[in-house]
């Protein structure tokens, strides 16, 4: 793990929320008054995601949303990653609406960047597939206004996520559309259920990245090969979706998404999806995929900087800053 540890890394699908510490959720479930949240015996997407309603029931002050970004950003820190896509929706606390919690994870950004960390934070707007057009409309109208302001450099991109079982792809189409031709990038989660003709949508739409897909078929997958479209692939959260056990051996004979892209060199990410309540970290989500491979330490530096080229950050600046910074560890490693 030292190895791991050690590289430079780089977090590209990491929910807000879901990368809430277990104690800070307690102590704000209890700062509430609310009761304490004990994580299940046995983790499922299926308890993960009747844990979210607490979760957010739990973040209602943006003196809260500060706290819960500024631990997500250390824990990454502390992981020794060095750029970060956080996702998140945004919604309106008790002394904040839903553009002031956006401006509230921004500041909490530009303070972090203000300090001596490496790591560069970077903001998804999530858009929650489970919720009304309406919201979606509005989540991506303040998506689109931070991004287009002059001032601004952290919104690079749109989600599209949320309980993979309610509402349709197809219906959220005119919004990310929107997002997209204002600039943009878009990722959208896909095939966390079964749902063929979803996941032929989501192709056919062709967002810049997407999220899981675990559920596709072999000519799905060659579709998103062709069509270059790098896979975030969240080994831990993965396979609770798939309801495996969570170790390395299953994630080795059951993750068709990763055999495949790993076979075929197709590009994907490592990511740590929902830290918190996963109970994980970005060490521990790329060491799973380097002990399921039996990766040298080349390998796995090799997926890292292939990470480098996925990024939704839009300034070659920074997007050089980041290169060198990567590569240049790996060479001197
Ligand atoms: P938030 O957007 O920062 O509040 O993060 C929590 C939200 O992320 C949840 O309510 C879901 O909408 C979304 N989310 C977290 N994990 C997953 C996942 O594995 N699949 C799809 N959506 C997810």
């Amino acid at each position: 793990k030292a190895f791991t540890r050690s590289l430079y890394k780089i977090e590209l699908h990491c929910h807000l929320t879901g990368s809430i510490r277990i104690e800070t959720l307690n102590e704000f479930l209890r700062e509430h008054g609310l009761q304490k949240y004990e994580p299940p015996k046995s983790l499922t997407l299926k308890n993960c995601f009747s844990a979210f309603p607490l979760v957010h029931s739990a973040i209602k002050t943006k003196e809260n949303l500060r706290r819960l970004t500024f631990e997500t950003l250390a824990d990454l820190s502390y992981a020794n990653c060095i750029y970060a896509e956080i996702r998140t929706t945004p919604r309106a606390l008790n002394d904040i609406n839903k553009a002031g919690y956006l401006e509230t994870v921004i500041e909490c950004f530009k303070e972090w960047e203000e300090g001596d960390s490496r790591l560069i934070p970077r903001l998804i707007v999530s858009v929650d597939r489970s919720k009304s057009l309406r919201e979606a409309e509005e989540n991506v109208d303040l998506a689109v206004e931070g991004f287009l302001s002059p001032t601004n450099k952290y919104i690079v991109g749109v989600d599209l996520g949320g309980n993979p079982s309610s509402g349709n792809f197809k219906s959220f189409i005119p919004v990310l559309n929107k997002a997209r031709e204002n600039g943009l990038k878009v990722t959208v989660h896909c095939g966390e259920v079964e749902n063929e003709e979803e996941i032929d949508g989501v192709l056919e739409w062709g967002p810049d990245r997407l999220g899981h897909f675990l559920t596709c078929s072999d000519e799905q997958f060659q579709k998103a090969v062709e069509m270059e479209i790098p896979i975030e692939v969240c080994p831990t959260s993965n396979m609770l979706t798939l309801d495996l056990p969570l170790n390395v051996k299953s994630l080795k004979d059951n993750h068709g998404t990763l055999q495949k892209c790993m076979e075929s060199n197709h590009s994907f990410s490592v990511s740590t999806d929902d830290s918190g309540l996963f109970s994980t970290h970005a060490v521990r989500e790329l060491w799973l995929v380097a002990q399921a491979y039996e990766l040298d330490e080349w390998r796995i530096a090799g997926i890292v900087w292939d990470m480098v080229d996925q990024v939704f950050e839009g300034n070659r600046k920074t997007r050089a800053y980041l290169a060198r910074d990567v590569r240049v560890r790996i060479k001197n490693m």
